[in-house]
């Protein structure tokens, strides 16, 4: 069989093994240097004061909630086509994840929905730029200010993404980024958050490192060099100089991969338009970054048929994704009742299609004609009533 396509990958060169190879052969793996200019670099790029990097997207979404002043009972206003870790992480601190519908084009959190679930418990409202197409982040943050809510926007799939000539990372409060595999770059395990505000950058920095500072102006009492102050609950999240070198060594190479995924979405739009399906939708006034391609499917129950004809071909199509709320863990604490019939209704039919910068031409039609003969298999057998 030919080379299996996964719907994402890494693209890794000899540079960035050099970089690797380089802290190994240094004094510092943990915490140093590659840390520092890491985090430079990436307030550079996405227009931000401050950059604090975390050990995973995860844990710097706990971060900035609890930069953002989240405790028990608090509300955070977030989408269900997500994964399950921009909710998670509200639950951490204590605080309820409220789930708003989507749009039906850029399946976005829709501000309306979001201006519904508003109450007394708003602390955080959590777009997720999903697919990397960046959400109505001046509407939202409208709504954030009129009621007190902190914007933590969750651009994990938006990293060199731009919205109304703005980068993504200097519009809302707080902006988080993964550094996951699947993700635009990456440090094998890693995140972010980038802030214009100081405030909450030296937050960040508190709760990666045990909630510990030496800083002797900060200190309670100052004994000596050896002085080392907790002032909060924090947690081990420390990036490594090692993921850092990675990290810092692919986000030279980021506008690259932008292009090329902006150049392979656009030939799966050409290619794609014949096909009875729905293509992403889009504004004019973004910058994609195309972590996902996603398409949807007329009827939902076509999706078994073509996802598993696709996957024996190689193509490993996935589903992004199905309700947060439909999770077993969320029925189980409540969430039973929750609709959201915009989400429901495309996560039933939804698709994403392989997409990463090492994908070929080739490779697209390959997917396109495999796409294209399970949809008219599937148009035949259901002709026939499901008979082959
Ligand atoms: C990847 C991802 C995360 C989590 O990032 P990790 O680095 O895997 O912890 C959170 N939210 C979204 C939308 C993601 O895609």
């Amino acid at each position: 069989m030919r080379r299996r396509l996964p719907y994402s990958r890494q693209t890794l060169d000899a540079a960035d093994i050099a970089a690797v190879v380089q802290v190994l052969q240094s004094d510092l793996l943990t915490t140093g240097p590659m840390v520092d200019a890491f985090e430079r670099e990436l307030a550079l790029r996405t227009g931000a004061r401050y950059a604090v990097v975390f050990n995973s997207g995860t844990s710097a979404l706990h971060g900035a909630y609890f930069a953002a002043g989240l405790g028990p009972g608090d509300e955070v206003i977030t989408t269900p086509i997500t994964f399950a870790a921009t909710a998670n992480a509200a639950l951490y601190l204590g605080a309820v994840p409220v789930f708003a519908d989507v749009q039906p084009d850029t399946i976005n959190l829709d501000p309306e929905a979001v201006r519904a679930k508003l109450s007394e418990r708003t602390r955080v409202i959590a777009p997720v730029d999903f697919a990397g197409h960046p959400a109505d982040l001046d509407e939202i943050r409208h709504i954030a200010s009129e009621a007190g809510a902190v914007v933590v926007e969750d651009a994990c799939h938006a990293l060199g993404a731009w919205y109304k000539e703005r980068p993504v990372g200097s519009i809302a409060d707080m902006t988080v980024f993964s550094f996951h595999p699947v993700k635009a770059i990456t440090s094998g395990e890693g995140g972010a958050v980038v802030t214009n505000n100081p405030m909450y950058a030296e937050k960040l920095r508190l709760f990666r490192n045990h909630g510990i500072t030496k800083d002797p102006a900060k200190m309670s009492r100052y004994e000596g060099p050896w002085s080392a102050e907790m002032h909060l609950l924090g947690y081990n999240y420390r990036l490594s100089d090692i993921h850092a070198a990675l990290g810092l060594s692919q986000l030279r190479k980021l506008e690259c991969f932008i292009a090329r995924r902006q150049t392979l979405a656009q030939a799966y739009d050409r290619a794609l338009a014949p096909l009875a399906l729905q293509r992403p939708g889009r504004r004019p006034y973004v910058e994609h970054a195309w972590h996902l391609y996603t398409v949807q499917l007329q009827d939902a129950k076509q999706r078994r048929r073509v996802f598993d004809a696709l996957h024996a071909q190689g193509i490993a199509v996935q589903v992004h994704y199905p309700p947060v709320y439909r999770h077993p863990y969320y029925q189980q604490r409540g969430y039973g009742a929750v609709r959201c019939p915009r989400a429901e209704e495309y996560a039933s039919r939804c698709l994403s299609l392989p997409l990463f910068p090492g994908l070929t031409d080739e490779d697209i039609e390959r997917v396109v004609d495999a796409l294209a003969r399970a949809l008219d298999s599937d148009r035949r057998t259901d002709e026939t009533g499901g008979r082959r």
